[in-house]
């Protein structure tokens, strides 16, 4: 983690800290944000009733939405095009690096789709030149 991100995230919690006390000592906050979490207890019903069948219950779904999110947000990204900025699927990786791209961008893969031929004496090429690296000697 650089410096600079350190020094983001410290100030982010001096913030969240600062506002937590502000929110927990002035009184008039306590009570709006308690009449609108609804955590304010009337007679009848019983302590934090009104939270957990008011606001408290979205809690689950907004965990589950949340949950959905990431997973969509990270099988896009581990799936994509590694080229940045493009958002189609990366199905062939490019041989000798990490890398996977889509049909566009990788050099092997012509751009209008491969003949039957095409895509054989692209296999017959790759095959010589791996027995070729195989049998060559080494230096
Ligand atoms: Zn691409």
């Amino acid at each position: 983690m650089s410096l600079r991100r350190m020094w983001w995230l410290l100030a982010l919690v001096i913030v969240l800290t600062v506002a937590a006390f502000v929110i927990a000592d002035f009184s008039p906050l306590q009570h709006w944000l308690s009449f609108h979490t609804g955590t304010t207890t009337v007679k009848p019903n019983p302590v934090f009733y009104n939270f957990w069948s008011g606001f408290g219950s979205d809690l689950g779904e907004a965990t589950l939405i949340t949950t959905v999110a990431l997973g969509v947000y990270t099988g896009v990204r581990k799936a994509n095009c590694h080229t940045k900025g493009c958002w189609r699927i990366g199905h062939h990786p490019l041989e000798g690096t990490p890398y996977h791209l889509c049909a566009h961008h990788h050099p092997d893969v012509p751009s209008g789709g491969a003949t039957h031929e095409q895509i054989l004496e692209h296999g017959r090429r790759a095959r010589a030149a791996r027995v070729a690296g195989q049998t060559a000697p080494s230096p």
